[in-house]
């Protein structure tokens, strides 16, 4: 599939400021991967497919997470962290993607998993620092992210946390084994 029809079939899907976010999510993913040599098709299309579950009705995501037998966790957690597992699913459904490294990049951006491959790390820091984010730190991650793609992950994925125990939140455990993992692999 090309850009092209990719970005048409995500417009249907999701608002226009969050189609914005997902072309910044496009170029941020693919200059990453021609700067850690990963395949930039594929970053291309997991960026482009990202959010694409962002609005679904809960009841539908909370209806795919049980019926697919999706992680039955998700369902103790926000729901913000559902279109992430559920995207994956529905663009393979929906779209006819059917590239394993894809839809794991896509069910993986928002909590990380333990082994990132390079491309679930692509995405998810693209995701962190695309030029539209405006947050405190997202800066201090896009400078990690030019030389050490681990460093900024773990500064990424440090900065999601604290930010939500500083509003009583709980952490989805994958993003906690996530952040272990790769601060055990640190060099
Ligand atoms: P977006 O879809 O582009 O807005 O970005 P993400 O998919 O990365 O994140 C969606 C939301 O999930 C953000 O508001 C994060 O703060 C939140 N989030 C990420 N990890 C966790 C977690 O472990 N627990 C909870 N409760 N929320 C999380
Ligand atoms: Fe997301
Ligand atoms: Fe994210
Ligand atoms: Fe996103």
């Amino acid at each position: 599939m090309d850009r092209k029809e990719a970005l048409k079939i995500v417009k249907e899907q999701i608002t226009e400021h969050r189609y914005e976010h997902t072309l910044g999510v496009m170029e941020t993913a693919i200059q990453l991967a021609k700067r850690y040599g990963a395949d930039e098709k594929k970053a291309e299309l997991a960026a482009i497919f990202h959010d694409y579950a962002k609005f679904r009705p809960k009841e539908e995501m909370k209806s795919i997470i049980i019926e697919q037998k999706l992680d039955q966790r998700l369902l103790s957690f926000h729901s913000e962290l559902w279109h992430a597992p559920v995207g994956a699913y529905l663009v393979q459904k929906e779209v006819g993607v059917g590239d394993l490294d894809i839809l794991d990049a896509i069910r993986y951006h928002t909590s990380g998993r333990i082994d990132m491959t390079l491309l679930d790390k692509i995405v998810y820091l693209a995701d962190y620092i695309e030029p539209g984010r405006h947050f405190p730190g997202v800066e201090e991650v896009r400078e990690l992210a030019k030389t050490n793609l681990d460093m900024a992950l773990i500064k990424a994925i440090s900065n999601t946390v604290q930010f939500l125990m500083k509003k009583n939140q709980p952490i989805y455990p994958d993003t906690f084994d996530t952040y272990n993992d790769l601060v055990f692999q640190l060099k």
